[in-house]
């Protein structure tokens, strides 16, 4: 008996994706996609654009870093963000700016700004790197980075719920009517 097709099946890791957004001055960092995340990426840009919801560019130029982290609320308090109570972050997509004063006459001032953004996932993910739960985590990420979407609660268990999935044998079974989902298909 296979157990992952009984129909109470979906069970989920009680972890916060944490994914808001910041706005504090940081040092921007020099560009970095791990490769095994860089690899999932590109599947996700491959079947957005299967699904005629391409990447722009705009949001592509914008994300500088993927990135493994050892501990993402650790990371989370160096860009200036308050602890998530429940601990344990799985992942998270963070907008960053920094601002550079130009200037400082009476007249003359202003701002010069940039903007990217980074995604942080839990070292944790990383020793299965062909894993059900990393790519769920990582689409879950992008969601949020490139596509700018928030959390779908409600009964759909779908990839932009606010926790991954725990069974991976679920996720697999799943993952087609998912990633429809995610780009808006039925
Ligand atoms: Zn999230």
């Amino acid at each position: 008996m296979k157990r992952w097709f009984l129909p109470i099946a979906i069970t989920v890791i009680p972890v916060a994706l944490s994914c808001k957004t910041i706005r504090r001055e940081v040092k921007a960092p020099d560009p970095y996609f791990e490769p095994a995340l860089a690899t999932i990426m590109t599947q996700f840009k491959r079947d957005a654009a299967g699904f005629g919801k391409p990447v722009s560019s705009w949001a592509l130029a914008k994300l500088r870093v993927v990135s493994f982290v050892s501990d993402v609320e650790r990371k989370r308090a160096e860009y200036g963000m308050t602890a998530d109570p429940h601990g344990d972050t799985a992942g998270a997509c963070t907008d960053a700016k920094v601002t550079n004063k130009v200037g400082e006459g009476a007249l003359e001032y202003r701002l010069s700004e940039s903007s990217w953004q980074e995604i942080w996932i839990s070292q944790q993910y990383a020793h299965d790197p062909h894993g059900w739960q990393l790519k769920e985590l990582v689409y879950h990420e992008l969601g949020h980075c490139l596509l700018g979407l928030d959390h779908k609660p409600g009964p759909e268990h779908g990839i932009m719920s606010s926790s991954i999935h725990k069974d991976p044998q679920w996720i697999a079974a799943n993952w087609d009517r998912m990633v429809r989902e995610l780009f808006g298909q039925r």
